[in-house]
């Protein structure tokens, strides 16, 4: 069955994509890329294009970075009051809000991802990190410390530190949430009054520049929140390595982050790293296992598993090895895949062809090798970039299904008899992103949640996320943390003042 298309009224609403052709967005106004390339956005339900975006080089950047910096030293920026910053962001909250049906709409058009999420968390949270954010901007403090400094002798001094922006931040962000992750980077760097160049996935350009027109909506000054379109290799490398940044902030992948990273240390700039994972979920043997079941099911097929805290490696207490295996494989059997504008839908497409040849190709791979498919591992619907849920059993610790990020619906099932070998089993990946436990015993649980090596652990859930909650990774999966109170001060840098008195 072809995934169903796009209505007359849909299309109609998204007023945006009307204009087909985008430019960047700099300084307050749409400007054309100086080499007049453009890459072609497209739907992955469809696989029809549904727009353009710049395909931008070093000198588009350098533009972006250019009125990023003038904003920033601009007295209508540097000189606002937080309380005024705060004003802004709430304001910009509330226009997303209002513009959630359009919003919502380009994320399931341009990544394929169902609409329910996409107005839950890129459009429901993001407003609400935006706001929670907006708040922060009139609460950032330093502190007045005490000293024992001893020359010339009987001399008094006052020390104090605070908080100053850090400049410019560039941002450089991935396709699977790519309004929310954008968001993420932008509003703490706002909320400090940095200014920002913010660089979307070449998949998914279209709602970060519309949020740049909801910025200049809610009033913000020309040239603080700049939007800079085109390929990683190209407009992302430049940004990247652009030597006048504050701070650079990366979500997407680990090879990708080390390489941002190292342009980064070239310059001293500043940077955050929220890379990429291979997630455990640990179902111990007093678990219920069709509630572990369910919830392992929400962990690895959560927007098609394009998910960077995807449950993607399952270790089951050898006790309830088979029922949990039995029960996931239900669970994926049974969902219902299509559009993302089917309301009915579970599964989307995947973001692309390209990233479904990728995925397919981790499951061929470990056909070969010899795991064995308890469901799925196939292509779902005839058009499109569909796929089948799909769950290994009979894994090998060192098979690549195990060990490398596959990005897709895409489970392995593992047993293990100790707490011992689970806690060993759950840190031999090189990430560090996320870990959930699944047990009634606290005593277990305690014992194994500080064992973890993972930047955020459930217990008894898996992907929830807080915007007051600190994320990112450890090991392979990044450095530094979004949201919460770390994100704003990561856009900050500390000065220590010692007045002599
Ligand atoms: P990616 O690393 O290929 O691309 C991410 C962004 O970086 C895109 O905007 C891309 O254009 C840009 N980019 C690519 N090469 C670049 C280069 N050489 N220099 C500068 N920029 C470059 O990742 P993706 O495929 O878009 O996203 C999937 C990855 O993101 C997965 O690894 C996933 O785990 C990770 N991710 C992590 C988090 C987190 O918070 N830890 C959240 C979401 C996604």
């Amino acid at each position: 069955m072809r995934p169903r298309e796009w209505s007359a009224a849909q299309m109609a609403r998204v007023s945006f994509l009307s204009r087909r052709r985008h430019g960047n967005f700099i300084d307050g106004h749409e400007v054309e890329p100086g080499s007049g390339a453009y890459l072609p956005v497209v739907d992955p339900a469809t696989e029809l294009t549904i727009a353009e975006a710049p395909d931008s080089a070093t000198a588009d950047v350098e533009l972006a970075v250019q009125a990023a910096q003038r904003a920033f030293d601009g007295p209508g920026w540097s000189g606002m009051r937080p309380a005024d910053r705060e004003r802004l962001l709430f304001r910009l909250s509330l226009l997303i809000e209002e513009h959630a049906d359009e919003l919502s709409a380009l994320e399931t058009l341009q990544s394929g991802k169902l609409n329910g999420l996409a107005r839950a968390i890129d459009v429901g949270s993001g407003a609400e990190f935006v706001r929670y954010m907006a708040g922060w901007a009139t609460k950032l403090e330093g502190q007045t410390l005490q000293n024992s400094i001893a020359v010339p002798p009987g001399a008094r001094y006052f020390t104090y530190t605070q908080r100053e922006p850090v400049g410019v931040v560039g941002a450089i962000v991935p396709w699977n949430f790519p309004l929310a992750i954008a968001l993420w980077k932008v509003a703490p760097a706002l909320a400090a009054g940095c200014t920002v160049v913010l660089k979307p996935s070449e998949e998914t350009p279209l709602t970060a520049l519309r949020l740049a027109e909801l910025a200049m909506e809610a009033g913000f000054p020309p040239g603080v929140l700049n939007v800079v379109c085109g390929r990683g290799a190209a407009a992302g490398a430049a940004l990247a390595a652009h030597a006048s940044l504050g701070k650079i902030s990366f979500t997407g992948s680990t090879p990708v982050g080390r390489a941002i990273g190292h342009a980064a240390i070239e310059n001293m700039t500043r940077f955050t790293l929220e890379l990429g994972g291979k997630s455990p979920l640990i179902v111990l043997a007093d678990a219920d296992p069709q509630e572990a079941a369910a919830g392992a099911a929400m962990g690895i097929f959560f927007h098609q598993g394009q998910v960077c805290t995807a449950s993607s490696r399952i270790l089951v207490h050898r006790s309830r090895y088979q029922e949990v295996i039995d029960a996931l494989g239900r669970a994926a059997a049974g969902m219902k895949i299509g559009s993302g504008f089917d309301p009915e839908a579970q599964l989307g497409p995947l973001v692309s062809k390209r990233h479904f040849d990728r995925v397919m190709g981790y499951v061929d791979g470990a056909r070969q090798e010899g795991a064995a498919v308890v469901t799925g591992g196939a292509r779902a619907l005839e058009g499109g970039c569909f796929m089948q849920p799909t769950v290994f059993a009979d894994v090998d610790p060192q098979m690549r299904i195990v060990r490398e990020e596959v990005f897709g619906p895409v489970a392995v099932v593992m047993p293990f008899d100790t707490e011992d070998e689970a806690v060993r089993m759950a840190n031999d990946t090189p990430y560090g992103l996320s870990a959930s436990v699944w047990s009634h015993d606290l005593s277990a649980v305690h014992r194994i949640v500080p064992r973890l090596k993972a930047g955020t652990v459930w217990v008894n859930a898996h992907n929830m996320l807080d915007n007051n909650l600190p994320f990112g990774g450890v090991k392979g999966s990044g450095m530094g943390r979004d949201l919460g109170r770390a994100a704003i001060e990561s856009c900050t840098e500390l000065k220590s003042v010692c007045m002599s008195v």
